[in-house]
């Protein structure tokens, strides 16, 4: 695999940076990665990947584009609404990114279709782009299970979160990550926590969500190229005083879901 002469100038100011070079941009389009969720998080998300030349999303998400999404979910129009989020995000960054394979799966994940979906895909990472406590377990539970680096994130009103959490399985075969072993989402927000309030019912601003995804996404690409990702750290951010904030992500020794 090698870039033609369009590939060398679409992707030159990534290739500019000394440690991604032409061998990163390779490294990202030879890359498979998951996307759950396509609402404020996702698309935005999945814009960067896809744009970066990442070689295969897939986006995740059984909603529809609402109304009172398009202040902040600026891939969507108004054209778009009461079509399935997934749908919609993949056929325009199908045409505007070329380089990249982008697929809808028009379904919400549960823990009754996840086995047969991760079946059926290989991504190497997994972005936690869901708006709801249920999911974000579950997806924490498929990177355990499924030996994925997870890159989350959450906003909820004026509070932003994101992690990046390298299951066990993971560092130990690749010391090289020089990653020591660290508590999962579920370590830290047990399920019978009162964290259960969804995103979706709480008001937010459009440049806080880009906050938190830009974060998640650049986490994720870091990841993928090489370059060396904090993982096991919560960051936290204060959309209204524009602070952040971090806490160290502990092991939970009766976790039900990683130890
Ligand atoms: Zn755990």
């Amino acid at each position: 695999m090698s870039l033609n002469d369009h590939q060398y100038i679409l992707y030159s100011k990534q290739m500019l940076l000394a440690d991604v070079s032409e061998q990163g941009q390779l490294t990202l389009m030879k890359a498979e990665v998951t996307v759950v969720g396509v609402g404020g998080l996702g698309q935005l998300v999945a814009q960067y990947l896809a744009a970066s030349g990442v070689g295969h999303v897939h986006l995740i998400d059984d909603d529809k584009v609402a109304l009172s999404n398009l202040p902040r979910q600026l891939l969507f129009s108004a054209n778009d609404i009461e079509v399935n989020k997934a749908q919609v995000a993949a056929k325009k960054l199908q045409q505007r990114n070329p380089d990249s394979q982008v697929s809808a799966h028009p379904t919400r994940l549960t823990s009754d279709n996840y086995q047969t979906l991760f079946n059926t895909i290989s991504p190497q990472v997994i972005f936690d782009c869901s708006d709801n406590f249920a999911t974000r377990q579950l997806i924490n539970r498929i990177a355990v299970e499924r030996h994925l680096p997870l890159f989350s994130a959450a906003i909820s009103g004026d509070q932003g979160q994101w992690f990046a959490y390298l299951p066990e399985s993971v560092l130990t075969k690749n010391p090289a990550l020089n990653t020591k072993p660290h508590g999962c989402y579920h370590c830290v927000f047990p399920a019978d926590s009162l964290l259960s309030q969804n995103c979706s019912q709480m008001g937010v601003l459009g440049p806080a969500v880009g906050i938190m995804a830009s974060m998640q996404a650049l986490a994720g690409m870091n990841h993928i190229i090489g370059r060396q990702v904090e993982f096991g750290v919560l960051h936290r951010f204060d959309a209204k005083r524009l602070s952040w904030s971090k806490a160290t992500m502990a092991i939970d020794k009766h976790c039900c879901v990683c130890r």
